[in-house]
């Protein structure tokens, strides 16, 4: 069944399974392998080379009565690959066994076999047939030498053994390789999802979720180190005409140049999201009263002197921004961006494409936009 792989393997399976030369000699040590089983395997040796055909025709047999094997032993090219490598296995067992070398080899023979999806099942216990298979013929060439056959069977048992601790070994690492694979793939499809569900579907902004997180870290921070903080609502002026005349594909369009004008403007650390359809929120983060009018009206003037062009669609946009800052009495971020609403309100009711700063006066207006 072994079949060794090719050069893409692993480079060291050893190194990976911490299988260093002392490790293996306490294995050897705890099987209690010695010269004397040295010795035997010499002679176990030359007994599975005078019957190497014998036995492998034996496991084969054996291996064709079960039918899932049927079904993964069904290609003959295989087969014959799969017996080739069991010939060099069988006959190089226990062959320099106390080397590292060896014990890659064996280990990458399990790899293989675990990559072929062949179940552990099935492989240990191919292990006690391959034993009994060559036991049967160190009997016949021992007869009556109860002695020398015990002796036999006691290394033919230590040297399996080995093998199929290496067969557990590699499955479970294999095993565990796979799960740490799946979860790394997890963590990212899950980084991936968080990203997506923080940024608007139409634009490059927060949608109003990362929006309001952000709005009220900074709000918060700003408030407990009396830091400076502006906040800007921006809302597009008469877009459902923009709608009417061109289509809604044009007006997202027309959302996306929006955007792309207000974020040229604002800076790095500044906070910007998509609060509803038409209307975003923009973050001055340390920024003075003065600073975010002009922030606002460069934003204002800077749209409203931009062509908005998509394919033979082309107009003019102007948005109403009101604009508030950070003060003492106001506590949750949610009144902050109230008030900046309020001011954007403010600014449609005297005539749109400007910018109002919040005062109290913009709050008693009560109409409908
Ligand atoms: P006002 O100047 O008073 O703000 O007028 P307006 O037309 O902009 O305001 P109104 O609230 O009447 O209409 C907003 C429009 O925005 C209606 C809605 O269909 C449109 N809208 C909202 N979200 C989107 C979007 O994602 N894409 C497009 N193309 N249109 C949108
Ligand atoms: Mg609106
Ligand atoms: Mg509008």
């Amino acid at each position: 069944m072994a079949e060794q792989q090719g050069e893409q393997a692993v480079s060291s399976l050893c190194d990976q399974l911490q299988m260093t030369a002392e490790e293996l000699k306490t294995r050897l040590a705890f099987l209690s392998f010695g010269e004397q089983d040295g010795r035997n395997l010499v002679e176990i040796r030359d007994v599975i080379a005078s019957h190497v055909e014998e036995i492998i025709g034996s496991f084969y047999d054996h291996l064709l009565q079960f039918e899932e094997l049927r079904g993964i032993l069904s290609d003959p090219a295989l087969v014959g690959r799969l017996k080739g490598a069991q010939r060099q296995y069988l006959l190089s067992l226990g062959l320099s066994v106390d080397c590292v070398e060896y014990v890659e080899a064996r280990l990458r023979i399990g790899f293989t076999h675990e990559r072929v999806g062949l179940k552990q099942k099935w492989y240990l216990g191919a292990y006690h047939k391959l034993f009994e298979l060559i036991l049967q013929r160190l009997a016949v060439r021992y007869p009556g030498d109860e002695r020398r056959l015990s002796s036999l069977t006691l290394t033919l048992n230590k040297i399996i053994t080995l093998d199929e601790i290496f067969v557990v070994e590699t499955y479970y690492h294999a095993t565990m390789q796979r799960l740490e694979d799946s979860l790394s793939q997890l963590r990212a499809a899950h980084r991936q999802l968080e990203g997506l569900s923080r940024r608007d579907s139409l634009t490059p902004v927060d949608n109003r979720r990362a929006l309001m997180e952000a709005l009220a870290m900074e709000f918060h921070r700003s408030r407990r180190y009396q830091h400076p903080f502006a906040l800007l609502f921006l809302d597009v002026d008469s877009f459902k005409e923009i709608n009417d005349r061109h289509g809604h594909v044009f007006g997202d369009h027309v959302l996306l140049h929006i955007v792309q004008l207000a974020r040229g403007i604002i800076r790095p650390p500044d906070i910007m999201g998509r609060y509803g359809g038409e209307e975003f929120v923009i973050g001055l983060v340390e920024c003075d009263q003065s600073n975010a009018l002009q922030i606002a009206e460069r934003i204002r003037l800077k749209i409203a002197q931009e062509q908005c062009m998509w394919e033979y669609h082309s107009t003019v946009v102007t948005v109403s921004i009101g604009v508030v800052m950070l003060s003492p009495e106001v506590e949750q971020v949610e009144a902050l961006v109230t008030r900046a609403d309020q001011a954007m309100y403010y600014a449609k009711r005297r005539g749109r494409n400007r910018v109002e700063l919040y005062n109290k006066g913009c709050a008693s207006e009560n109409q409908p936009r």
